[in-house]
């Protein structure tokens, strides 16, 4: 075990003595959660019940609603939001969000004890956005920490994204399917190339598409897909972008252009997967060499990785053969050698 930091067996990270991340610990009387994706959720009804504080973002808070609609997080007392940078105190330790750029609202966790050690948790993120917070302690997210997850195209992926689209809306109706959050962060890359035809989106894409715009993003003409202007738009295979998640990818859109994002592809930035489907690789997570970056630039002495959203033991065992750094995958997986 690193002192300062631990990754519990039920996910937990935990950060200094009061605080847990991500999933609920029950000795911990402060659980923050760094964004609204669901592998970063776990037990937070437990945690509204029995925490002293949870921290968030105002953004995650809204968007975690939006996307669960059972929680009432801001009838629930022990809520309490925190702006990024803004430093709140419990007994000796000190706690302050910072800025991930992954999804909206999305945060790293940096707590810093009685004794000044700087402890941080990465969360999600993507290299590019996210300010690297020096530390002695840190946990790093391993979404892509094996080597062979590279991205090694120079492409910008987010031009060839929005011609990709612009052209194919020249035959009507362009579907685009993704996670929450990254089909958001493409409507934006549309608004901002003057992509100006409506956007029609199923209910909860909507939602969670209004509480962008609520913190900021300026999406334009919005459609419900159920209303009559949005199904109108759709039926006459007019000029627009339909937005849907991945999960509805085998049910709607099946004759027209589609176009599926996925952080999951390496080796080139746009792949043609069906009759008139392509896959095109824009991630809201660092690749390999953005991981090996930070953890670099944070100049931590002790690395933990996450090893329960991801198989953190590859870029565990690289941290510590490039850079040197003591590093261990937490929780430890079975056969596991600490470095
Ligand atoms: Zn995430």
């Amino acid at each position: 075990m690193i002192e300062g930091a631990k990754v519990t067996k039920s996910g937990a990270v935990l950060l200094g003595d009061s605080v847990a991340c991500d999933a609920h610990e029950s000795s911990r009387p402060l659980r923050v959660v760094t964004h609204a994706h669901a592998d970063h959720l776990y037990g937070l009804r437990s945690s509204l019940k029995s925490c002293e504080k949870v921290l968030m973002t105002k953004a995650t808070r809204d968007l975690t609603q939006a996307l669960n609609y059972s929680l009432k997080l801001k009838d629930t007392a022990s809520v309490r939001t925190l702006e990024y940078d803004k430093t709140l105190k419990y007994g000796d330790e000190r706690i302050t969000l910072l800025k991930a750029d992954h999804i909206l609202g999305a945060c790293q966790v940096l707590v810093e004890d009685a004794g000044g050690i700087r402890i941080v948790w990465t969360g999600d993120f993507r290299l590019e956005g996210t300010p690297v917070a020096e530390c002695d302690v840190l946990v790093v997210e391993a979404t892509y920490g094996s080597p062979s997850c590279r991205r090694r195209f120079n492409v910008d992926v987010r031009e060839l994204l929005v011609s990709m689209i612009e052209k194919r809306l020249r035959g009507g109706t362009v579907y685009v399917f993704g996670y929450h959050g990254k089909l958001q962060e493409i409507m934006k890359l549309l608004r901002d190339a003057y992509v100006e035809v409506p956007f029609v989106m199923p209910e909860r894409v909507y939602e969670v598409t209004k509480i962008c715009e609520k913190h900021g993003m300026q999406l334009g003409c919005l459609s419900l897909s159920t209303d009559k202007e949005g199904y109108e738009l759709l039926d006459g295979n007019l000029p627009c972008v339909a937005f849907y998640h991945m999960n509805q990818r085998q049910h709607v859109g099946l004759r027209n252009a589609r176009i599926c994002v996925s952080g999951w592809e390496f080796n080139s930035p746009c792949r043609q997967i069906g009759d008139r489907e392509h896959l095109v690789a824009l991630s809201d997570h660092s690749d390999f060499d953005g991981l090996i970056e930070y953890v670099k630039r944070s100049k931590a002495k002790r690395v933990i990785t996450d090893n329960f959203r991801s198989n953190g033991d590859a870029l565990a065992k690289e941290i510590h053969k490039r850079l040197g750094i003591c590093a261990v995958a937490m929780p430890q997986s079975s056969g596991q050698t600490t470095l």
